[in-house]
């Protein structure tokens, strides 16, 4: 008997040999130039400037002879610029949440929709995810693609699906007690917000939830974060990586075996290459991601710069997929600070806070004056309760760790769990006051 589940692990799909993948692969980029020169007069004209014409790309090597698309592409041609389907062919308008300027606005046509839903459904297959799970969806509801999305994919495998949106833990924890929770979809900033009230309430999740997977994305996070995720809620917490202008959540998902993210190959088309000169880097190399789609209808977009850093892995997943996987996004090309000389990521300081112990669940970047850096850190209720004079030994451990991490030093102010606020959406991890 077929169970709506096992529709969603195609073995046809997820394990072509290479091979066949790529062929599907030219023959979809190829499709895709088509259609684009027929109905998008901006990449016509980009791919005149180019001189290449959609019957020059014989091959899949000749990807890198067409033009990028940039994040500022999609907001000149705000709003209907990109679009490949006459408008009423329009079905969904979905929005990126808007965290490096103004909203990119994304149609989606019906095919589309189905596609969106079909990727993430498949990724959340890849984890062990059933139609007998119950699905908590922790994302916020509206324009940003991270809800929807993977609402209409738990509901494709026949989940009971909860659109809890974001916020409100109170709530969550009564929807997960009275319904038995198996499954969340959540940011890893309030996925640490909600370990820390589970904690502060008593809350054992091993004992009293049925929790047993997040999905957790939206934002970049490290391993030591992954870890302490699983530790507070009592669940295995796979990265999931999505974006708006490719599909929302189900780009590039974790499988069980949680090493790198499976990145769907027969839908996108994925490159590194350097960021500051364009060039591709050698497989394997850590650069920034740049995607083509390979099914889209109403906006096909042709190797966007998505600005995320990673690396290509290149060697075959025990699971039997297929389909190449990434590395943790490690953080975005425009997240890179500068501070006095030095350049680093968020994500660094991240690494190194989490794996101090007695380290709480959040912190934040503070930059001003000149270039003065100080990092609050939020102790956890233990680090709080076990060091209640020798603060200054966590203090300097956080402050060497951090200078041999990113080789200057920062002051460090410890402030007790919950201190520092915490937004609904995305993560602000820097905040950048200088006069520089
Ligand atoms: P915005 O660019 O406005 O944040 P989106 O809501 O489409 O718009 O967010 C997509 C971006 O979120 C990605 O380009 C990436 O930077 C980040 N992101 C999504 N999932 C992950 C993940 N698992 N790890 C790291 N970063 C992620
Ligand atoms: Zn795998």
């Amino acid at each position: 008997m077929s169970s709506p589940d096992r529709a969603y692990w195609k073995p046809a799909e997820e394990t072509l040999p290479r091979p066949a993948l790529e062929a599907l692969q030219l023959d979809r980029l190829r499709q895709t130039l088509a259609r684009v020169w027929e109905k998008v007069p901006f990449y016509r004209h980009k791919l005149d400037e180019a001189k290449v014409s959609p019957d020059a790309v014989r091959g899949l090597a000749d990807l890198r002879r067409l033009p990028f698309t940039t994040g500022a592409d999609l907001r000149e041609t705000y709003p209907a610029g990109l679009l490949a389907v006459p408008p009423d062919e329009a079905l969904r308008l979905h929005t990126s949440s808007g965290t490096t300027g103004k909203p990119k606005a994304i149609f989606f046509s019906r095919q589309d929709v189905d596609n969106s839903a079909e990727l993430c459904a498949r990724s959340f297959v890849a984890t062990g995810m059933g139609r007998q799970d119950v699905f908590q969806n922790m994302m916020t509801y509206g324009l940003f693609t991270g809800a929807l999305v993977t609402h209409y994919a738990a509901e494709k495998i026949g989940c009971l699906v909860i659109p809890a949106g974001p916020g409100n833990s109170d709530r969550q924890l009564l929807l997960m007690r009275d319904f038995r929770t198996t499954a969340i979809h959540i940011t890893p900033s309030f996925a640490l917000y909600f370990a820390d009230f589970l904690e502060k309430h008593g809350v054992d999740p091993r004992q009293e939830l049925a929790l047993q997977r997040a999905f957790v994305g939206a934002e970049p996070y490290t391993e030591a974060t992954r870890r302490k995720i699983e530790a507070g809620l009592g669940v295995r917490a796979f990265n999931s990586y999505g974006l708006s202008e490719m599909n929302g959540p189900g780009v590039a998902f974790e499988c069980q075996e949680q090493q790198g993210m499976h990145l769907w190959e027969d839908h996108f088309l994925m490159e590194i290459i350097d960021p500051g000169s364009g060039e591709p880097l050698p497989l394997g190399a850590r650069g920034e991601l740049v995607l083509t789609t390979l099914v889209r209808e109403a906006m096909p977009i042709l190797r966007y710069r998505t600005r995320d850093i990673t690396s290509i892995m290149d060697a075959p997943c025990a699971c039997g997929r297929t389909h190449r996987r990434i590395q943790r996004i490690t953080g975005r090309a425009d997240d890179m600070l500068i501070v006095r000389g030095v350049n680093f990521y968020p994500q660094q300081v991240e690494r190194i806070l989490m794996a101090i112990e007695g380290v709480g669940r959040n912190y934040v970047i503070c930059l001003e004056g000149l270039d003065e850096m100080t990092v609050k850190v939020e102790l956890s209720e233990a680090g709080m309760s076990d060091r209640p004079e020798p603060m200054y030994a966590l203090q300097d451990e956080i402050v060497s760790g951090l200078r041999a991490e990113i080789l200057t030093k920062p002051k460090v102010e410890l402030v007790p769990p919950g201190a520092l606020p915490v937004s609904e959406g995305k993560a602000r991890r820097v905040i950048d006051n200088r006069k520089l």
